[in-house]
């Protein structure tokens, strides 16, 4: 063994992983191929990795120390590095080789106490009118706070973690059962302190060790106009702190849109229904309509109506567009329509002038005596017409 791995990573021999690790990362930052320009930047970068791979793992480093071989003329540097040889980007790289620490995944050792938080997903209801224009509204929420007792500690004031009595501070213990094929050799997190490799025997009692604790806050949420139910915002870091203190998670707020009496919503178009008298319907009319606008308390007076054409003779169920009277796109120009569906009323309770001019209206239309089934071609009245007419 020529190289000391303890100088190329620039760290003592004591060094503790969490060194180590930062140490490694720095240098390999520095001298990764994609980023690093200078001559002897990937022999470099390999014996760095190399350093790490040993020193970051509490049996290698143990050979290593007592002078053996820790890569014992295995696969050697690489094998357990998935990702390394290009085409990769270098933070995944990073990120998949650091990320997976504070899992007890690949990684070797004591695991740190300190993790990210978990992403919080809280719903938020919004009227059609929050979610069409948009609104900047305050949310409660309860969530994953740093224990303001110990700053995330976990600690009782003055006191500190003591190092596992059971697995030295390795956060690991390896049992050994012998076997007509040889020794087979176990490793697993330490049991007595959960792979932490360090035990509070004095812990925060406001948090119990946890280094953090449920707490309320309030948001400030600001809705982009065109939200429809099932679309998420998310705010960076206002999820749960992680254990130990650590980094929030992210909060996402689950967008559902309440139901509105006249108008519904299908994409950006809105739908409503508006109930004409018959004899508007066979007159023709004009029709003033709130639009969802009016109920915005931004709205322009001019957008706060929209006029709808009712040609005489208009039928049930026909349908009016009004252009660009819908939901604004989110996050793009433009708004969708506002579809009107026209609903005949035919009247009821007639008195007896009423009944007499409706009569009189039927006699002079010929519309009187039986009527027949509607056929699938050519409209009602036609047929009805065609009936009386024969
Ligand atoms: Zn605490
Ligand atoms: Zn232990």
């Amino acid at each position: 063994m020529s190289t000391d791995y303890y100088s190329v990573l620039g760290v003592s021999r004591d060094a503790g992983p969490e060194e180590i690790k930062k140490a490694y990362r720095k240098l390999a930052m520095q001298y990764h191929p994609d980023v690093a320009t200078e001559d002897g930047a990937a022999e470099k970068f390999k014996e760095i990795g190399e350093a790490y791979e040993v020193l970051s793992d509490p049996q290698k480093r143990d050979i290593y120390d007592r002078g053996g071989d820790p890569m014992g003329g295995a696969a050697g540097f690489g094998a357990g590095f998935p990702g390394f040889g290009g085409g990769f980007d270098f933070g995944s790289i990073v990120d998949a080789m650091f990320g997976g620490m504070a899992g007890g995944g690949p990684q070797r050792g004591p695991r740190s106490r300190v993790a990210r938080g978990q992403d919080r997903i809280e719903r938020l209801t919004l009227s059609l009118v929050e979610a069409a224009f948009g609104v900047h509204t305050e949310v409660p929420i309860e969530a994953a706070v740093l224990c303001a007792t110990c700053k995330g500690s976990g600690t009782a004031d003055g006191t500190k973690p003591k190092t596992c009595t059971t697995c030295h501070g390795r956060g690991e213990v390896t049992q050994v059962q012998r076997s007509f094929i040889g020794d087979i050799r176990t490793t697993s997190p330490c049991p007595a302190c959960q792979g932490f490799g360090t035990v509070i025997e004095h812990p925060c009692p406001d948090c119990y060790g946890e280094g953090r604790v449920r707490g309320k806050r309030t948001v400030s949420v600001n809705v982009p106009a065109g939200m429809q139910t099932g679309n998420r915002i998310r705010i960076e870091s206002q999820g749960d702190v992680g254990p130990g203190g650590g980094p929030a998670g992210d909060l996402f707020f689950e967008i559902a849109v309440a139901k509105h009496e006249v108008f519904q919503r299908h994409g950006d178009d809105l739908e409503a229904t508006i109930d004409i008298p018959m004899t508007a319907a066979a007159l023709g009319t004009e029709v003033e309509m709130p639009t969802l606008d009016a109920e915005h308390e931004d709205c322009d007076p001019a957008d706060a109506t929209v006029t709808i054409g009712i040609d005489p003779g208009t039928q049930n169920g026909t349908r009016r567009v009004a252009k660009g009277k819908g939901v604004p796109r989110l996050r793009a120009r433009g708004r969708g329509d506002l579809i009107i569906t026209v609903n005949v009323l035919t009247p009821t309770n007639l008195d007896a002038d009423e009944r007499e001019a409706l009569e009189l209206f039927a006699t002079l239309r010929g519309e009187t005596g039986t009527i027949l089934p509607h056929k699938n071609h050519g409209g009602f009245f036609h047929k009805l017409k065609e009936a009386f007419s024969a």
